[in-house]
């Protein structure tokens, strides 16, 4: 259920931004999601379309952009990238690994018309 925090956030930075820039209507929303991050792409759209409504983001096209995870090996001292689920270390299979980043879910920048 934490989309729809998450969702309720993004509208309402979007709509402080709209309010500032004097926009009559946001256009389109670009989302920014780190690979290991949880959240369900499916599920922020759902919650988006349900509270967006009869706001100037109504209508408003959300854009997933997914970003890779970087992760850190504490055995070997290599960095490695995922773009898919976690797994062990490439280089010596150690599951001593650190998220370095990718579990980021962040809004990066708003269309809008004025
Ligand atoms: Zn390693």
């Amino acid at each position: 259920m934490h989309e729809l925090a998450i969702t309720e956030q993004i509208l309402n930075i979007a709509l402080h931004h709209a309010e500032e820039a004097k926009a009559r209507q946001v256009t389109d929303l670009h989302l920014q999601i780190g690979a290991l991050s949880s959240i369900m792409d499916d599920s922020v759209q759902f919650y988006w379309d349900i509270i967006s409504q009869d706001s100037l983001c109504q209508g408003a096209t959300l854009h997933f952009d997914r970003i890779p995870a970087q992760l850190h090996c504490q055995d070997c001292g290599q960095d490695y990238t995922l773009t898919d689920e976690l797994t062990a270390c490439p280089h010596c299979d150690s599951i001593h690994v650190k998220i370095v980043s990718g579990q980021e879910f962040q809004l990066t920048s708003i269309d809008v018309e004025t």
